[in-house]
């Protein structure tokens, strides 16, 4: 153990496929029905189940963002609260839906969207909130949901973090206003590419339907019998966001598995935190991992003057690190003299480093990284 001529690159995410997705792949390219059918249909289906509402899959989780503002309404003109503190995606979903996103701060507990700060940054143009559920927590969901209700804000949730969390005993997405998941090819679980949105809005979800077959009305259930709108009306801008037999197929097995996917997810958590936790020099998420699901493992370094050095040493041992994320206000498209002055994001995004989090990871391997982890802090 232990030993660098015989260990390998130990990376900091990889998609984890079996038997089953191929399986599942070559049924639906001997079919050469590839488009999206039947196994869309399907895969939309046991994610309803799974939810217990219904879920509308598109082309990955950035299209699920864009389609769910679109549909609710949001765009030229109007503010979607979010933090800065997010994979660009979520940024570039309110930009693409022709709305402003206002950069907020993040709660040093959860790295999830500072409320207070939301709040200061109310304007009557602002239209919706776009929480992030960071690394798979959700922050305090619920106050978000009685200041969006106080204020008549849509929530679309990034939930592209959160598959399989739960959250006050509900699954994340299972409740609330819109909640958009990612299926790509680290998340908690992928279908290649891909993304769903839920709700129980029956407008959003005709709405979505359209949208993602370029505008052209109820072309869905025409697919889904197998046939194609030869005739049709289009009444609206829309896009070609829809998902493949082929990604749908990967979707549906990786879905059967997500039981055990959350819990080798939540065990490596646990482990990291039980040794992490009383190290000094790093600040772990506060997160419950017999609920949070995680999608990513981060440390805070108490010296943000190390993060280089332990990244490169790290890296020369074969550990791989993360930094999860350049706050978008960094980003030249979305400077601007609103977004530009957040000091609590600035000074987290320094101190960040994500660890190696992957259903290959094994024990000895966490124990392996948290070593190195503490010998080069203590350098
Ligand atoms: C992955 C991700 C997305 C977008 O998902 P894609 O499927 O990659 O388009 C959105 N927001 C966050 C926070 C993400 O990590």
């Amino acid at each position: 153990m232990g030993n660098l001529m015989t260990r390998e690159l130990i990376r900091l995410s990889k998609s984890s496929i079996g038997n089953e997705e191929i399986n599942a792949v070559t049924r639906v390219l001997e079919k050469e029905y590839l488009g999206m059918g039947e196994e869309v249909q399907q895969f939309e289906n046991a994610l309803s189940r799974f939810f217990g509402r219904e879920a509308v899959c598109v082309v990955n989780g950035t299209a699920a963002l864009q389609l769910a503002l679109e549909a609710a309404g949001i765009g030229q003109g109007d503010e979607v609260l979010v933090q800065s503190l997010t994979y660009v995606a979520s940024f570039q979903a309110i930009t693409a839906a022709g709305a402003t996103p206002i950069a907020c701060e993040i709660s040093q507990q959860t790295l999830t969207i500072d409320l207070n700060d939301a709040k200061a940054k109310l304007t009557p143009k602002v239209k919706a909130i776009m929480p992030v559920h960071y690394g798979g927590g959700v922050g305090d969901l619920s106050e978000i949901y009685s200041f969006a209700k106080e204020n008549k804000l849509r929530v679309i949730e990034d939930a592209a973090h959160a598959f399989g969390s739960i959250y006050n005993l509900e699954k994340v997405g299972g409740i609330g206003d819109i909640a958009c998941f990612s299926f790509d090819g680290i998340k908690n679980i992928t279908s290649g590419e891909g993304g769903c949105i839920v709700t129980n809005d029956q407008n959003i979800l005709r709405k979505v339907k359209d949208l993602r077959l370029l505008g052209v009305e109820r072309d869905t259930e025409k697919r889904y019998s197998g046939l194609r709108s030869w005739e049709f009306d289009v009444k609206e801008q829309g896009w070609r966001c829809h998902m493949s037999n082929i990604m749908a197929a990967i979707g549906i097995e990786q879905l059967k598995k997500i039981e055990k996917i959350s819990s080798i997810r939540q065990k490596i958590a646990k482990k990291y935190d039980s040794i992490l936790g009383s190290v000094s020099g790093v600040r772990l998420l506060e997160n419950d991992y017999s609920y949070v699901v995680p999608h990513i493992y981060v440390v805070m370094l108490e010296d943000a003057s190390k993060r280089k050095k332990i990244r490169e040493k790290l890296e020369c041992i074969g550990i791989q690190t993360g930094i999860h994320y350049q706050p978008n206000h960094k980003l030249s498209y979305f400077y601007n003299e609103t977004n530009k002055h957040l000091p609590v994001t600035d000074d987290i995004y320094s101190r960040l480093i994500s660890l190696p989090l992957h259903l290959d990871i094994q024990e000895d391997d966490i124990e392996y990284i948290c070593e190195e982890l503490i010998r080069v802090l203590n350098e």
